[in-house]
């Protein structure tokens, strides 16, 4: 087995170390259930409520703005139904926004697509283009998860706004590289996965601003408020917390890493077309490529690459190693879609891994 190379952060992070420290009493020690009214019962509810003004403080919004869940498809799934009436959706949303669009609009909710321009972004005409009488809810995501591109998110919730209509957006991999303000931004609702920055997966938040009723979508206990009823994952809340209030601190550090290493590999590729953005992070990138023979599938490539121990992804369901081309591709019209392979950095990525894995990759190309 060759040494494995990880370029597929924006799947996955590892959990880090200091975060799973504060997490690990909370399985053993303080095992108890938050919502248990004895003074054991509190010792857990009090990291609970901890855990909540990290992730309010990280992205300046009220304590009570914050309702944990399982992590982002919960969060989105949370706001997406929550909401009665029509929605107006971008076309580079990820599946768990598309799929709960396309639910509510099987079960008779309107709903409208936001046409995403070639460089990926969504602009604030698109967004009012696709609003009617009918939208309660526009929905942009903060940061694409197959080609890095970052929304102008305080543009287009002011754009809704002034259409009379409520603000989601998918911050799920925004949390590393954006500094989130919901106060700034004017956001009204905002999904985040831990497992993107660090912490353990199966957690994540909603933030609702207040004075928003939501309808929930789990019933059967009155945890967050009655939002979302079911017992909490405490170890993984308080690791969230921690995790959250680390990635703000490197926040500055790691937009420099991923710079950084992000050169350094499209620097060492000598094949492929990178698929640019009008605004952009480093931290993930789409690359198209093209063989002796003709453009190679994407899905056979990152199996071919993971071979060699670079592990990275379409960026979408892939079956029998062929790749479904990615719908934020075929959204911006990129050509060859079904031909591309996305890369994400991460912390713990090294020059050197940066480097060997696009070495990897010309000649594995080469050998197409
Ligand atoms: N939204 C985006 C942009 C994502 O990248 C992901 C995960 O890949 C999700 C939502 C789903 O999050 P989770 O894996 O926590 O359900």
């Amino acid at each position: 087995m060759k040494e494995a190379i990880y370029l597929d952060y924006a799947a996955t992070t590892p959990t880090d170390e200091q975060v799973f420290d504060a997490a690990k009493p909370y399985y053993t020690e303080v095992f108890y259930n938050p919502a248990s009214a004895h003074f054991l019962g509190q010792k857990a509810n009090a990291a609970v409520e901890k855990a909540r003004r990290q992730c309010a403080e990280a992205i300046n919004a009220n304590p009570d703005e914050i309702y944990f869940t399982s992590g982002g498809t919960e969060s989105i799934n949370l706001a997406l139904c929550g909401v009665s009436g029509g929605l107006a959706v971008s076309n580079i949303e990820h599946d768990a926004t598309l799929a709960c669009a396309q639910k509510l609009n099987s079960n008779g909710a309107n709903v409208r697509y936001i046409k995403v321009n070639g460089e990926g972004i969504v602009s604030r005409e698109a967004l009012t283009e696709a609003i009617d009488d009918n939208t309660a809810l526009a929905c942009v995501m903060a940061v694409n998860n197959i080609v890095g591109s970052i929304q102008p998110i305080k543009e287009l919730a002011a754009a809704a706004h002034d259409k009379g209509v409520l603000f989601f957006t998918d911050a799920v991999q925004a949390v590393n590289s954006l500094e989130i303000d919901v106060k700034d931004w004017d956001v009204d609702m905002l999904a985040v996965s831990g497992h993107k920055f660090y912490a353990p997966k199966g957690v994540g938040f909603l933030y609702v601003k207040r004075g928003i009723k939501l309808n929930p979508l789990t019933v059967g206990g009155n945890q967050e408020s009655g939002l979302r009823a079911g017992t909490h994952n405490v170890p993984a809340i308080v690791a969230m917390g921690e995790a959250i209030q680390k990635a703000k601190a490197l926040r500055t550090q790691y937009n420099a890493h991923v710079t950084q290493i992000s050169s350094e590999f499209l620097n060492t590729l000598d094949c492929g077309t990178v698929i640019r953005c009008g605004n952009k992070t480093d931290e993930i990138t789409s690359v198209v490529f093209r063989g002796k023979n003709g453009y190679i599938d994407g899905g056979r490539l990152t199996t071919a690459l993971s071979v060699e121990g670079v592990c990275c992804s379409v960026g979408s369901a892939c079956s029998a190693g062929s790749a479904t081309p990615p719908q934020t591709l075929l959204a911006m019209g990129v050509e060859h879609a079904g031909s591309s392979v996305r890369f994400s950095f991460g912390r713990n990525t090294t020059i050197e891994q940066a480097r060997c894995a696009a070495q990897i990759v010309n000649a594995v190309v080469k050998r197409f």
